[in-house]
């Protein structure tokens, strides 16, 4: 197979897309030779208009990686190391990123953030194809809709991936996986030779902005450290966020709880969740409306929303980081047997997940109250998903889903698929045959068998009843997360940690 119009391809699409300059395609050019074990080139015509409309590198780098599988140069397992590897080549280095992203920040934060985002696409960090295979749907819920997403983009580890990552030398380079010194790095899953983050300051401390690979949602990335310190939510984390809008008033960030069981999956790095979306939450309305007679400027409600939320906005951002820290403190301490909340026990057990966006120019937190505390009843904490809902989602519920957007393991397009043929009774369901990895469906199998009888039903009918079922379970997920429940006995509990605030239903 000719190899040579694949590689001028790739250069060319550089050159339309990745602002490859001219004087650097000789270069980059013998690079990718050399990388496919070449010694020699013959220049051939491209379809060059075809190269200029495309939006993502697809199918300008994959006859490259085959090329490379078939001739022996890379085993199938590296193929997106090799591909991360040709297009480092291609693409612009971290400074001139950087460079570029704030000269165009001066003029428009919004537009020099798409742009960020549209090169991380380009240059195939940003795995568009990958999280466009993700199964999504929205749920009409009982206030107010969620949105799901069965994650397909990353492969389920077996066991075995298990085994072999614990046998791998771990040298604690990088610390971790979103720490700054991932930029370039490829070992293992984390092949991140296209990473461009750019510098942010927050708090008067050094950050980076970072795209998410495997997004899940529009312009989904995170705001770290540049540091590798633990998270936190205190009083400058609160001014940090506020700092992250002044700097992209365009994107939400928000800051998960800084304890195990109700945090993210990263508690060891301080870092923030943001992108240009407008989260379920951020849609719901209010519950009841707010009042505080020393900042009557700041508009307050309890959002009608599954879990307890409370929603301040302003215009005036000193004054509204200033009670923003002061429901943050309050919290800190505030025990209200009666409904189950212990601050603290032995360790620490309130948090909040504070979460900061713009709206009609004003500013607008809403806090989450959390609370991590177990029993022996909950061993998993009394406020996370109840054992019951594990089939569906065991993992922490961090801010992306507790604001309703609800991320679920790629496991369950197999396992769901498999449930559908015992409703529309393709195969009789019998608990004897469940293969091990479907027993944690056992129940919700039975009732679902149950509810369709003897009734035969489609495999469409058969898949909006697991839907429902998912649909409700996410619910009940978000109220279990409620520290305060949606009902009147945690509506009187929440107005009364409130009024330990000075703030009155208005
Ligand atoms: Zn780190």
């Amino acid at each position: 197979m000719l190899i040579y119009p694949s590689v001028e391809s790739l250069l060319y699409y550089a050159q339309s897309h990745l602002l490859l300059d001219d004087l650097d395609v000789v270069w980059a050019r013998n690079l990718i030779l050399d990388e496919l074990k070449l010694t020699d080139y013959v220049q051939y015509e491209v379809d060059y208009e075809a190269i200029e409309s495309l939006d993502r590198p697809d199918t300008v780098l994959a006859p490259l990686v085959n090329y490379a599988v078939d001739n022996g140069i890379i085993t199938e397992d590296k193929r997106e190391y090799f591909g991360g590897k040709l297009m480092n080549i291609v693409c612009k280095r971290p400074g001139e990123i950087a460079d570029i992203f704030d000269e165009q920040h001066r003029k428009n934060p919004v537009k020099a953030f798409d742009w960020l985002y549209d090169y991380g696409v380009k240059s195939d960090y940003v795995k568009l194809t990958k999280i466009g295979e993700n199964i999504k749907w929205e749920a009409k819920g009982t206030r107010g809709k969620l949105e799901i997403t069965i994650n397909t983009c990353r492969p389920e580890k077996n066991n075995k991936d298990t085994e072999a990552a614990l046998k791998a030398t771990k040298s604690g380079y990088p610390a971790c996986t979103i720490c700054k010194e991932n930029e370039g790095y490829a070992h293992g899953s984390q092949i991140r030779q296209t990473l461009r983050t750019v510098p942010l300051e927050l708090g008067g401390e050094e950050w980076f902005w970072q795209f998410s690979p495997y997004a899940y949602f529009n312009q989904h990335g995170i705001a770290v450290n540049s540091e590798h310190v633990p998270m936190k939510v205190d009083d400058s984390t609160i001014v940090k966020l506020f700092d992250f809008i002044d700097f992209m008033p365009g994107y939400f960030i928000g800051c998960n709880a800084a304890l195990p069981r109700i945090g993210g999956s990263v508690l060891t790095h301080d870092h923030f969740q943001g992108g240009a979306k407008l989260m379920p939450m951020h849609k719901a309305g209010a519950l009841v409306k707010l009042k505080n007679k020393e900042y009557p400027y700041i508009d307050m409600c309890i959002v009608d929303w599954y879990n307890s939320v409370l929603r301040l906005a302003c215009s005036n951002r000193e004054k509204l980081i200033e009670f923003a820290q002061k429901v943050n403190n309050a919290w800190q301490d505030y025990s209200d047997e009666s409904v189950g909340v212990i601050a603290k026990t032995s360790e620490q057990h309130n948090a909040v997940t504070p979460i900061v966006r713009k709206a009609d120019d004003k500013y607008v937190i809403d806090i989450i109250l959390r609370n991590n505390r177990t029993t022996d009843e909950y061993p998993d904490g009394i406020f996370h998903a109840h054992p019951e809902y594990h089939n569906i989602k065991s993992e922490s519920i961090g801010l992306i889903e507790a604001m309703g957007l609800f991320v679920l393991p790629g496991r369950l397009a197999r396992q769901t698929a498999e449930i559908e043929k015992y409703l529309t009774k393709e195969e009789k369901y019998s608990e004897a045959k469940l293969a091990p990895d479907m027993l944690c469906h056992k129940n919700m199998i039975e009732r679902l068998v149950k509810a369709v009888g003897s009734s035969k039903i489609s495999p469409v009918e058969a898949k909006l009843n697991i839907k429902d079922e998912i649909n409700r379970v996410c619910e009940e997920i978000l109220v279990n997360t409620a520290v305060f429940k949606p009902d009147e006995q945690g509506k009187a509990a929440f107005l009364k940690f409130l009024a330990t605030l000075d703030i009155a239903e208005k």
